[in-house]
């Protein structure tokens, strides 16, 4: 058998071979490798034959190096991309002395990468720390796995406790959220700032950034908030939009599909509440970006219906699609216009039975929120929908009066 110094070696090599942009996203490696993490068998307290954790440990090695070989991947990438604009900035530093005003535009575009912000396959600086957390978890579970394997029970024990306390690490590493205290216990009365012990301001505090759910606003903004509860009534810094926020730590995730919608069992330990069993619907065709746990918040549109989950652990958004939910057509008739029902009924009578049209409404789900966001961006494609929308409606009342007439008629012979 090989060592473990050899199997990473192996998905250092492997890596190359691997194309970044073919690979899954950050967040589905981490729940790829979470799956793995959790999988890690209890080390044998004495040595037997055929040990059965030996047996799964081996099983193990196999994905862990698949895994092992996209994270290197995946961080060399990332690397690539950062010294590439470093250098590029150090370039139109350079030039730009020379009075070179046409790379303005890209030095800007540079400044923001080197702020931080992902672009074209690069990471932020917290998106980095996290995959290198994990890269580094899943190299202490590699050695772990081999030893248990090998039946080194001794060293097994060891590497596995390390293996886990890198792995916790790893996962609990918020990008979104950070606990904050308020600075020890303050005194019972202090003259100097008139703060006493039973000031409510002395608990734990959490910060979280969270995104505004507003079509034309879907900014990130930080808030503070009481560790001690769970739902938090909060208005969006940028627009105003007020909006809900329900935080907690996932413990189970279920998810069963029927037809196009998928339904969502969360076991939810609510921050100082006690756990709840969350149920719904969600019509997305995209997974919730979620794993046992992470810190989510769910979040609430103004009007009280469940519109998003953000992964705070991750930095995942994840937009929840309703049952029956017309993005485009909701944009430019309005929420509750007489037109969305027989957009819906034409859905429901003519699309779901077959299985293109059933299809069509998945594509639809996947992709028309972004779609919808498009055409709201402008007056002109706001109106050329709606007008386009209207053509469309006007056919399909006619059509449906058609079809009822025809109803109608072949009762009566
Ligand atoms: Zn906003």
């Amino acid at each position: 058998m090989k060592t473990a110094d050899e199997l990473i070696q192996e998905a250092k090599a492997r890596s190359g071979a691997l194309d970044a942009r073919k690979l899954p996203g950050l967040d589905a490696l981490r729940l790829e490798a979470k799956a793995i993490f959790s999988a890690l068998p209890e080390p044998p307290a004495y040595r037997r034959d055929n040990d059965p954790a030996a047996q799964m440990a081996q099983k193990l090695v196999a994905p862990a190096i698949d895994c092992l070989a996209r994270l290197y991947c995946v961080g060399a990438a990332a690397a690539r991309v950062t010294t590439i604009a470093e250098q590029a900035a150090q370039g139109t530093a350079a030039s730009g002395r020379e009075g070179g005003e046409a790379l303005g535009g890209l030095k800007k575009a540079i400044a923001g990468l080197k702020q931080g912000r992902a672009t074209a396959g690069g990471l932020d600086q917290e998106s980095m720390a996290s995959l290198n957390a994990l890269t580094r978890a899943m190299e202490l579970h590699l050695r772990a796995l081999v030893a248990m394997g090998e039946g080194r029970i001794v060293e097994a024990d060891l590497l596995a406790s390390e293996a886990m306390a890198a792995a916790r690490q790893a996962m609990c590493e918020g990008v979104l959220f950070r606990f904050v205290g308020m600075g020890g216990t303050p005194p019972v009365f202090d003259r100097a700032t008139g703060v006493s012990r039973y000031d409510p301001r002395s608990d734990e505090r959490l910060k979280v950034q969270l995104t505004c759910l507003a079509t034309r606003c879907r900014k990130r903004s930080q808030y503070e908030v009481a560790a001690q509860k769970a739902f938090h009534r909060l208005a969006c810094p940028k627009c105003g939009q007020s909006f809900g926020a329900l935080i907690g730590r996932v413990g189970t995730i279920r998810r069963t599909n029927h037809g196009v919608t998928s339904h969502y069992a969360i076991g939810f330990e609510l921050l100082g509440e006690p756990a709840r069993l969350l149920e719904f619907d969600d019509a997305s065709q995209k997974g919730i970006p979620a794993a046992a746990g992470d810190l989510v918040a769910l979040l609430y549109s103004c009007t009280g219906s469940l519109a998003a989950a953000e992964n705070l652990t991750s930095g995942a958004l994840h937009l929840i699609v309703p049952k029956g939910a017309c993005f485009v057509a909701t944009m430019a008739f309005g929420e509750g216009a007489p037109e969305l029902d027989d957009f819906r009924a034409f859905r429901d009578a003519r699309l779901v039975p077959h299985p293109l049209g059933r299809r069509f409404v998945r594509a639809y789900y996947r992709h028309g929120d972004s779609f919808a966001r498009l055409l709201s961006r402008t007056k002109p494609t706001r109106r050329a929908t709606r007008w386009a929308l209207e053509a469309i409606h006007a056919r399909l009342v006619r059509g449906g009066q058609r079809a009822r007439q025809g109803r109608d008629g072949g009762r009566d012979e």
